[in-house]
């Protein structure tokens, strides 16, 4: 196979990061055709230096304060050689482009939405970390995927795993319709959360508690969003929705079971009653190295799961009332339409106030719950209407914070 062209949306982030340890394993395979960063551009350049993508992209605005940061990393040649753009039509660019074959979509929340959709449309292969794109635009997103006929590969590590225990037919015609309805003849998906670092506390300890908290996962090193996502289930909640939408099944066919110790990534059960496990240490590298290579493989540094250390694997029903989040979104999917958009933005705007410490804990939920039974919920026939609830979702949630801001409840 010829070397592949990668780009990494989202390259300074956790997942950005972990990708390009991946890529750096394998030169032979893979070359970095362009990088994009937010906020953090000094890192930014620093990878620049490292990795030498043909493009970066920057924020709108942002390409002489980011070619003052390169001259103080990249040596002439990398300077004079690279390609600077711009935004959301710089990102739309780098995930598009001719030259590239694969997209690995990392830039966390709704901003990965266009960017990922532009690589979808021209049938790239996508590899999905960003599940935010998927829960808001859900069938929209999928029909995309199956129009232009793009490899879309899950990098969330349970939905890796699943993809892994499922029969290489899934998603062929002849699969779906056998077995009585049971696509495949698989009756149940069993998504793994380790629960979280509240997983143990009361109510009233998580109302106290802080971002430094919210942030400590632990089991695995993320971005600051998706470990409060964690914190609070409702990554678990995403990646519900975002699982009945990659395997095209009904919620009831998705379980959430509490393992706290992150060893198996997820489990799907057959009609026969057999049960797939995908087990291994945390560690990111392995989904995103095997959504690279699929369908072959590729060597990461991540050690082989030592079972004589392992010692116990837990598994414990969630706890719905300590965890709202949960029925909140099976609520949201089985509503359809612009509803999990507003739940994700709601969330969005949640998250950022509760990390800026405008909002408590367990507030999170609560303003999530008060915008979604507020809002006209639209059946999500585009991606302007999905677009329009994502704002209105962000202008109630912002209002719901003025009001309840640093209310004790
Ligand atoms: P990080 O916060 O570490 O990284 C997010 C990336 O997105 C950074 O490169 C950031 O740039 C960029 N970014 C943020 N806002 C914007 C914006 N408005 N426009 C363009 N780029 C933006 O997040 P993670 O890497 O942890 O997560 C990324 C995605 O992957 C999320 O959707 C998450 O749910 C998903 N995921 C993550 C896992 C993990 O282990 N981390 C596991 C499974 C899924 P900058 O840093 O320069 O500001
Ligand atoms: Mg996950």
């Amino acid at each position: 196979m010829p070397v592949q062209q990668v780009t990494i949306l989202g390259a300074t982030g956790s997942i950005g990061k972990s990708t390009l340890k991946v890529l750096a394993q394998h030169p032979d395979q893979y070359q970095v055709y362009a990088l994009t960063g937010f906020q953090r551009l000094d890192e930014l350049a620093q990878l620049v230096e490292q990795h030498s993508p043909k493009v970066v992209v920057v924020p709108e605005g942002k390409i002489d304060t980011f070619r003052s940061l390169l001259a103080l990393h990249c040596n002439d040649k990398q300077i004079h050689t690279i390609e600077i753009v711009e935004g959301e039509t710089g990102l739309c660019q780098v995930a598009s482009a001719a030259a590239v074959n694969v997209v690995m979509a990392a830039i966390v929340g709704s901003a990965g939405l266009k960017p990922t959709l532009a690589a979808i449309d021209v049938g790239k292969r996508v590899l999905l970390a960003n599940k935010e794109a998927l829960v808001m635009a859900g069938e929209l997103f999928m029909q995309r995927v199956k129009q232009a006929q793009a490899t879309l590969l899950p990098v969330d590590s349970e939905h890796n795993a699943i993809f892994q225990c499922l029969p290489t037919d899934y998603f062929s015609s002849s699969a779906r319709f056998a077995n009585q309805g049971n696509r495949a003849g698989v009756s149940q998906i069993l998504l793994t959360a380790s629960g979280g670092p509240f997983r143990t506390w009361t109510l009233q300890q998580m109302h106290q508690a802080t971002p430094a908290q919210a942030c400590k996962h632990p089991n695995w090193s993320m971005g600051q969003k998706i470990s409060v996502d964690s914190a609070t289930l409702m990554n678990k909640g995403l990646e519900l929705i975002e699982a009945c939408h990659l395997f095209e099944l009904p919620v009831e066919r998705v379980t959430v079971v509490i393992h706290p110790e992150s060893i198996v990534h997820s489990l799907v059960q057959y009609i026969d009653g057999s049960t797939l496990a995908q087990l291994g240490n945390p560690d990111m590298c392995t989904p995103i190295a095997h959504a690279l290579a699929w369908p072959q493989r590729i060597a990461t540094t991540v050690p082989p799961l030592d079972l004589f250390s392992a010692n116990c694997l837990n598994f414990e029903q969630p706890d719905e009332d300590r965890f709202p989040a949960l029925a909140l979104a099976k609520s949201a999917m089985k509503t359809g339409g612009c509803a999990p958009a507003v739940l994700n933005a709601a969330n969005e705007v949640a998250v950022a106030a509760f990390l800026a410490n405008k909002i408590a804990f367990t507030q999170i939920t609560q303003l999530i719950h008060a915008v979604i039974t507020q809002i006209n919920v639209l059946p999500a026939h585009d991606l302007d209407t999905i677009l329009v609830q994502d704002l209105e979702a962000r202008e109630l949630a912002g209002q719901w914070i003025m009001a309840n801001a640093n209310r004790t409840t």
